[in-house]
């Protein structure tokens, strides 16, 4: 099972449930995964970040690297 460090508290942490992709977000152009260890991690990256000041990827890239994760536990990723 892949160990996450959560992007805010920077937890090391297994089963992660909420994370961040770049995918949607044109902000980055390349995959980006960020983990969080809970919702008040997930509340307050989205509090502290100005991805939502960037348009959504529309439509969405195609490729290896854009295919849609549903579940991160088992893969590997690149994070920052
Ligand atoms: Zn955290």
């Amino acid at each position: 099972m892949t160990k996450h460090t959560c992007y805010v508290c920077k937890k090391i942490f297994t089963k992660a449930i909420y994370w961040y992709d770049s995918l949607h977000d044109t902000k980055y152009d390349k995959r980006i995964i960020r983990p969080f260890c809970g919702p008040p991690c997930a509340n307050q990256y989205r509090e502290m970040s100005d991805e939502n000041n960037y348009p959504q990827r529309r439509p969405l890239p195609r490729g290896p690297e854009w295919q849609i994760i549903q579940d991160i536990n088992y893969i590997q990723y690149e994070s920052d």
